[in-house]
């Protein structure tokens, strides 16, 4: 039996996925080969690949003049590689802290030039995001920088600001909503949350930016090396991206990005629903920043967390342990989560309330 696996990342992939790469695992396609053991410059790797970019160009409905690259080192690799091909000699850069994940991301912008926090809500409790008209942002910024998902503190941003340069870490909301990216300078997400299994990062990025980058960065970090040669200027984790195009492949049978949104939508509406509908649980963001992929919530008694997490665990429900940093319960319901699981979760949550109350 599958396990329902609420963990933040890496998290669930689709089942039809897994079961589709085991398939083929040994032999692809009549090649008598993995498609792991192949050339990345292969005719199969290569129609993998090119395929990829196309259905996350369509998912997404990306304009002309932006690329797609598939990098490594994670998210946090972008956050150095942000300020190292954007920020100029000089420039300040605007960033908002809205927590865990936003305050990696400027210490690492503070390494390397100027910060301006615009806005600091990244202690606050319950969770937030900082409002659009509440950002101090500096003139001619070299870019603003958001987190559009807080995994850890479960607070979204619902309407982003504008911006000449917006650049947004996507890592845990990316293709689970659409998106009009013609808003964006660059996105970038890691892709063991919501788009496969952990080793490579997704950017999408306007690629005019990527010219301005200084000549003393090194080679392999700069965007532009990775544009001209297509994300292949070294070998590219083969693997992670042919898993990556059979869920995008999996996204478009769902009706494309409005599909999944209703779904997700639907998925964490039923358990906020749940939350709000008792005293004994309460939700961690406030409610107009409530993620559709993280939903964190606490036991009003806090010693029953510890419990509820253990008991959850031997009815198949996996993963709530809220982040280490924050304690209490965190239910990551991505993209592949499926609604079933999301209905054991408030049955067990009534039972457990029930046994305690
Ligand atoms: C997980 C996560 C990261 C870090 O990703 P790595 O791939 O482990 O570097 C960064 N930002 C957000 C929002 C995340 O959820």
């Amino acid at each position: 039996m599958r396990a329902y696996n609420f963990s933040a990342g890496p998290a669930t992939i689709p089942e039809e996925v897994l079961k589709e790469a085991q398939a083929e695992l040994l032999n692809y396609q009549g090649t008598g080969m993995s498609i792991m053991e192949m050339s990345h410059r292969g005719k199969e790797y290569t129609a993998i690949h090119e395929e990829t970019i196309a259905n996350i160009k369509q998912l997404l409905n990306i304009p002309a003049g932006y690329s797609v690259l598939f990098m490594t080192g994670g998210a946090s690799t972008q956050f150095a590689l942000i300020p190292l091909n954007l920020l100029g000699e000089g420039q300040t850069a605007d960033y908002t802290n809205s927590g865990a994940w936003a305050i990696k991301a400027i210490k690492e912008g503070q390494l390397l030039g100027n910060v301006n926090v615009a806005a600091d809500c990244g202690k606050e409790i319950p969770t937030r995001v900082p409002a659009v008209d509440e950002l101090n942002l500096t003139d001619d910024a070299a870019y603003l920088h958001i987190t559009s998902n807080e995994t850890i503190s479960g607070a979204q941003w619902k309407k982003f600001p504008e911006h000449k340069l917006l650049i947004a870490d996507m890592s845990s909301d990316i293709l689970s909503r659409p998106l009009d990216v013609s808003k964006f300078g660059l996105i970038y997400a890691g892709a063991q949350k919501n788009l496969g299994p952990a080793g490579i990062t997704l950017v999408i990025i306007k690629d005019e930016l990527a010219e301005q980058c200084p000549d003393t960065v090194p080679t392999i970090m700069r965007y532009k090396t990775h544009i001209a040669n297509n994300s292949l200027y070294n070998t590219v984790p083969t693997f992670p991206v042919y898993i990556l195009c059979l869920v995008t492949r999996w996204l478009l049978a769902k009706g494309g990005l409005e599909g999944i949104q209703q779904q997700n939508e639907k998925k964490a509406a039923k358990l906020y629903a749940t939350i709000d509908g008792t005293d004994f649980y309460t939700g961690t963001a406030v409610k107009e920043n409530r993620s559709d992929m993280n939903v964190t919530f606490r036991i009003a008694n806090h010693d029953l967390e510890a419990d509820f997490i253990t008991e959850a665990a031997k009815q198949n429900l996996n993963g709530l342990k809220g982040h280490r940093s924050v304690g209490g319960i965190r239910a990551s319901i991505y993209n592949a989560f499926p609604v079933e699981g999301v209905d054991a979760l408030i049955s067990f949550m009534k039972k457990f309330e029930a046994k305690h109350s």
